[in-house]
C-alpha cells in the first residue's frame, strides 16, 4: 500500500543569514534563523517522508545539538532521508509543499527549488509540487517574522524484479 505523511516547519527571519529555500539562495535583505542551512522547504519535505514511513522526524535524526549539522545543506540531509527510504523498500511517489511568507516573491524561484529537490529524491521535476501564498498579514508570518512550510509526501513500496540487485527480490507490498 501507498503511505502519505506530513510535514511541518517554520524558521524565524534573521539579518546577516542567506535566504535558502529548497536549495535555492534567494537575493533578500534577511535569511532564515537554524543550525543547518535553515532551508525551511527541504525540513518540512523530510519530515513528511520520514512521517510517511513512521521513521520519526528530522529532530531525531538530524539533532540541533550536533555538530556535524550546523550550516548544513538540507539538500543533502533531503538525499540522506530518501536513500533511508529507499534502503528500506520504498520509493518517493510525489510531494506537494505549501510555502507560506509575506516576502520574498517566491513565483521566479520556484521551477529552480522543484529542480533542486527532485534531484535530491531522485524523482522527475513533475512529482515536486511547490505553491506558496501568503498570509494577509496576519499572525506572524503575516508581521515577516519568518516563513512556514506544510508539506505533503507519497511514498510507495517498490518491488525490483529479479536482476536488478544482485537477483535479490525485495517483496514489501
Ligand atoms: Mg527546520
Amino acid at each position: 500500500m501507498p503511505r502519505v505523511g506530513i510535514g511541518f516547519d517554520t524558521h524565524r527571519f534573521r539579518k546577516g543569514r542567506a535566504l535558502v529555500l529548497g536549495g535555492v539562495t534567494i537575493p533578500s535583505p534577511k535569511g532564515l534563523d537554524g543550525h543547518s542551512d535553515a532551508d525551511v522547504i527541504c525540513h518540512a519535505v523530510m519530515d513528511a517522508l520520514l512521517g510517511a514511513v513512521g521513521n520519526g522526524d528530522i529532530g531525531r535524526h538530524f539533532p540541533d545539538t550536533d555538530a556535524r549539522w550546523k550550516g548544513a545543506c538540507s539538500l543533502d540531509l533531503l538525499q540522506h532521508v530518501v536513500r533511508l527510504l529507499t534502503g528500506d523498500g520504498w520509493g518517493v511517489g510525489n510531494v506537494d509543499v505549501m510555502v507560506l511568507a509575506e516576502m520574498p516573491r517566491l513565483a521566479p524561484h520556484v521551477q529552480a527549488m522543484r529542480e533542486h529537490l527532485g534531484r535530491a529524491m531522485a524523482i522527475p521535476v513533475s512529482g515536486v509540487s511547490i505553491k506558496a501564498t501568503t498570509m494577509e498579514r496576519m499572525g506572524a508570518v503575516g508581521r515577516r517574522e519568518g516563513i512556514a512550510v506544510m508539506a505533503v509526501a507519497l511514498v510507495a513500496p517498490v518491488t525490483r524484479t529479479r536482476g536488478r540487485r544482485k537477483g535479490k527480490r525485495l517483496t514489501r507490498a
